[in-house]
Order: C-alpha cells, then sequence, then structure tokens
C-alpha cells in the first residue's frame, strides 16, 4: 500500500512531486521522502509522517534538480521505520541511484537470503532494497539493462519508479497487479500511482503503464520496451473497491463510476426494504449513491466521520485500531431515530468498524440496521500489495455470512457476490474482459509461492522461518 508519483525533465521537479504525493497521502501515510536529481548529484529527504508535514519549502528548496522521484508508504512488507521509507538511494560503482516501489516482491526473502550468503549487506528490511542489490551485481552497462536483469529474477507485484542523474525508467511488472499512468506537463512525462495526482499538477494524462512495460525517460524524450515474458494481465479489483481515489481513472475506468455500479448491483443482489441508505463515510459512500439510485431509498448522511483521525486501519497499532472507530464516526441522532436504515461499506475486515457501527445506531434508537458489503467476503490475505491480515485476522474466513452477521448484531448482512463484482466492473460493456486479480476474495492466487499461507503479510520478507 504506497504511492509513487516521478517526473522528468521539469524545472523544481521536487516541487511537482511533493504535490503529486499530496495527492496520493491516501495510499501510505507512515512515512514520505523524495529523491532528486540536477545532473551532477543526487539529493533525499525521507521523514515518517504525513507529506504535508514532512516538507517545507527549505527542506524543498534542497532537492534540487529537474527529475524527481517520489514514495508514500504504508508497510506490505518490512516494518514501519524510517530506514524502510522511500524513495531508497544508493551509491554504487556507476553512481547513485533512487528507487521508489509500489507492490510485494514474493520471492525477495529467497533472494536476500541467497545475496547474504555471498556477503552482501542489507541497509533495510524492505523486499524493494533486493532490486538494488540485483542491479548492482549485473553485468550488464546501462542502468536500464541492469534494472531489466534484475526484474527477471523477480516474482510478484511492482509498479517501480528508478531515478539517476540522467534518467527516469518506470516500471510495471507483467501482471500490472498495481496501477501505474503516464502523463504529460508542458513538455515532461510524468508517472503515479493514480491520475488525481495529474490533476492537481495540471497534467494531461496520457495513458496508462502497460503490464510488462518499462518506460525509459531521458534528455531525448521517452521510449517503452517489453522485456518480460507476456502474462494474462491480474489487476488488484481492491485497487476498485476501497483502495484507489474514487476521482481517478484506473485501470481503464473512472473508480467512482465502478464503486457506484457495485453499489447498484449490491441492490440488486440483496434489496431489503429500509428508510434510508446510509453510507461508512468516506470508504461507502460511492456504492451507497448506486444502491440509492437502483433501489429509490433516499440517501442520507446519517453517519459523520471526523476528518482530523487519520485512516483507523491504517495504524499498525492495534489498540489505536479499535479505538479509532468511535474517534472517527458519529451518527446523526434525529437523522436515524426510528428508522430502518440500510448501512453500506465497501468490505469487512474483522467486523469491528461494522459492529461499533451498529450498536451506536441502536443507541440512537434507529429501528432495523441492515449491513450491505459492496464486494464479497474478505477470505483471504493479499501478498501482492494491499495489507490485509492473515486468514485468522479475516473474520469471513472462518464464520459464516449468518455467524458475521450475529457477530455485529445487524438485522440482516449481505455481500455481494464474486459474479455480481465482475459484471459491475465490467459495466454495459459485453467485450469486457475480466483481468482482475480477486485473490482475497476467491483465493486464487495468479502467481504460487514458496510459503505458507497463514503467515502474516509483513512476515514475507522479515521473518520466513
Ligand atoms: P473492519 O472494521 O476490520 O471490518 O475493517 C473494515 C473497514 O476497513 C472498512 O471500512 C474498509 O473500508 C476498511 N478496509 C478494508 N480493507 C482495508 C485495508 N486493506 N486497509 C485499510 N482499510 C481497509
Amino acid at each position: 500500500m504506497c504511492g509513487i508519483f516521478g517526473v522528468f525533465g521539469y524545472k523544481d521537479a521536487s516541487n511537482i512531486t511533493y504535490l503529486g504525493l499530496h495527492a496520493l497521502q491516501h495510499r501510505g501515510q507512515e512515512s514520505a521522502g523524495i529523491v532528486s536529481t540536477d545532473g551532477y548529484d543526487m539529493h533525499a529527504h525521507r521523514e515518517m509522517g504525513l507529506v504535508s508535514e514532512i516538507f517545507n519549502s527549505d527542506v524543498l528548496h534542497k532537492l534540487q534538480g529537474y527529475g524527481s522521484i517520489g514514495h508514500v508508504r504504508y508497510s506490505t512488507a518490512g516494518s514501519s521505520k524510517l530506514g524502510n521509507a522511500q524513495p531508497l538511494m544508493f551509491e554504487y560503482s556507476r553512481g547513485d541511484i533512487g528507487i521508489a516501489h509500489n507492490g510485494n516482491l514474493t520471492n525477495a526473502l529467497i533472494i536476500k537470503e541467497e545475496l547474504q550468503n555471498y556477503g552482501s549487506i542489507f541497509q533495510s528490511s524492505t523486499d524493494t532494497e533486493v532490486i538494488i542489490h540485483l542491479i548492482a551485481l549485473s553485468h550488464e552497462n546501462t542502468t536500464l539493462d541492469r534494472l531489466i536483469s534484475a526484474l527477471r529474477r523477480i516474482e510478484g507485484s511492482y509498479s517501480l519508479l528508478v531515478l539517476t542523474d540522467r534518467e527516469l525508467i518506470a516500471v510495471r511488472d507483467p501482471h500490472g497487479f498495481r496501477p501505474l499512468v503516464l502523463g504529460k506537463l508542458r513538455n515532461s512525462y510524468m508517472v503515479s500511482s493514480e491520475t488525481c495526482a495529474f490533476d492537481l499538477v495540471g497534467a494531461s494524462y496520457i495513458r496508462e503503464i502497460k503490464p510488462g512495460e518499462v518506460l525509459y525517460i531521458s534528455k531525448d524524450g521517452m521510449k517503452s520496451y517489453k522485456p518480460f515474458k507476456k502474462v494474462n494481465p491480474r489487476h488488484c479489483v481492491f485497487e476498485y473497491i476501497y483502495f484507489a481515489r474514487p476521482d481517478s481513472f484506473v485501470f481503464g475506468r473512472t473508480v467512482y463510476s465502478v464503486r457506484k455500479a457495485l453499489g447498484r448491483q449490491l441492490a440488486k443482489e440483496t434489496h431489503v426494504d429500509a428508510d434510508m441508505v446510509i453510507p461508512i463515510p468516506d470508504s461507502g459512500i460511492s456504492a451507497s449513491i448506486g444502491y440509492s439510485q437502483e433501489t429509490g431509498i433516499p440517501f442520507e448522511l446519517g453517519l459523520i466521520r471526523n476528518h482530523y483521525v487519520g485512516r483507523t486501519f491504517i495504524e499498525p497499532e492495534q489498540s489505536i485500531r479499535n479505538f479509532g472507530v468511535k474517534l472517527k464516526l458519529n451518527a446523526v441522532h434525529d437523522m436515524v431515530k426510528g428508522k430502518r436504515i440500510i448501512v453500506i461499506d465497501d468490505s469487512i475486515v474483522r467486523a469491528t468498524t461494522g459492529r461499533k457501527i451498529i450498536k451506536m445506531l441502536r443507541q440512537y434508537g434507529a429501528k432495523e440496521v441492515h449491513f450491505r458489503v459492496s464486494s464479497p467476503p474478505t477470505t483471504y490475505p493479499c501478498f501482492y500489495g494491499i495489507d490485509t491480515p492473515s486468514r485468522g485476522e479475516l473474520i469471513a474466513s472462518s464464520h459464516t455470512v449468518e455467524e458475521v452477521n450475529k457477530y455485529m448484531e445487524s438485522d440482516t448482512l449481505a455481500y455481494l457476490s464474486i459474479d455480481g463484482m465482475a459484471k459491475a466492473i465490467g459495466g454495459n460493456d459485453s467485450s469486457f474482459d475480466y483481468t482482475f486479480c480477486d485473490a482475497c476474495f476467491s483465493g486464487c492466487y495468479p502467481l504460487k509461492f514458496p510459503w505458507d499461507m497463514e503467515l502474516e503479510q509483513m512476515e514475507l520478507f522479515v521473518k520466513r522461518a
């Protein structure tokens, strides 16, 4: 769960990157960083915290140059500490190199152990550092060829930006798990996890970087390469369900319109009579609008969010996570009193949020509370870059829908079906090809991996026995 942004050939590149990262802040709030190049030297700044807290004009002034990459991080591999903040920057025999990565490298630990056996010393516990070591060890001549040879050894998900003093290289893994888009501002190319960053900086969206594509950007312009074996794309469906910003154009569709379609489909599959539809803000808003439009049941903002609390789930500490629901949401008393309410959220993980909301609504006098979820039950962890806990913690992997309903104390509970999800994403397009990774719902992992699936996600890299 990270966001990346890069620009090449733009005066004050770090300022643009700072704005880009600000737009991508929803993709990670633990740490942020920017690496820049002025053609001679590379400069780096990384800190724990939010983009707005980390960067000020003094810091940005030091990040000189016309090329820059940036990163916002939420750890899915490697723990939450400054040493793991990205972009990573290293000096090796060919000069300085910076790297920013969104995804999870599923064979990183195996390669790390191998490299350590040959004497490599790692500075961080992120999976990303493995790529740097492989680049440094490569016998190829150019950064581009070194990077490609390194990536031939890598499995997993990666949307990647690499910066040196003379080039910016953007790569998307052959399955295209995570998004990566190309834009242009005046004569400069920029690359971002999501298009919302282009909107902020005034850049125009050109296209998606294709699965398996390597884009090489230098003072001579841009070149595209397809060096990897072609495989069927497997875009992450959870970007649509929850992760990406609704105003972004991701995998060829606007996230907001997909979420509304998910809500419409949910209404078709799980209709119940009620007085109002209310979303869990912000995650359930778009689907609730779709649900309301499909059924004619009025949409109301029955729950109000306190925006000054960070995303609850995103905090790694369990204590903060449990506390967060109460800190973050309150119900409008008059609105809910005596009403039959449909509450909609995009997903249930541990059911902590839903259970507390339902309790609160009942305390405020709601007559009925029906919980609806605009995705199928989350039953499997993600190993490709979304932070979902192990199966033991995912309530739907060990409980039936009825048991979860009982636990949450809702009158009824219903989820969207997997087929319904696919149909909603396809919209009205009959030729639509469903090319998504939905392993978190189906358990069908596109890439096989050499470990026990019960492992915590972060253990992927740091602790495998
Ligand atoms: P829970 O209360 O544990 O059931 O969590 C459900 C809430 O977490 C929902 O409001 C979701 O929008 C949100 N959520 C789902 N998946 C994630 C994730 N990977 N990271 C952060 N929040 C999530």
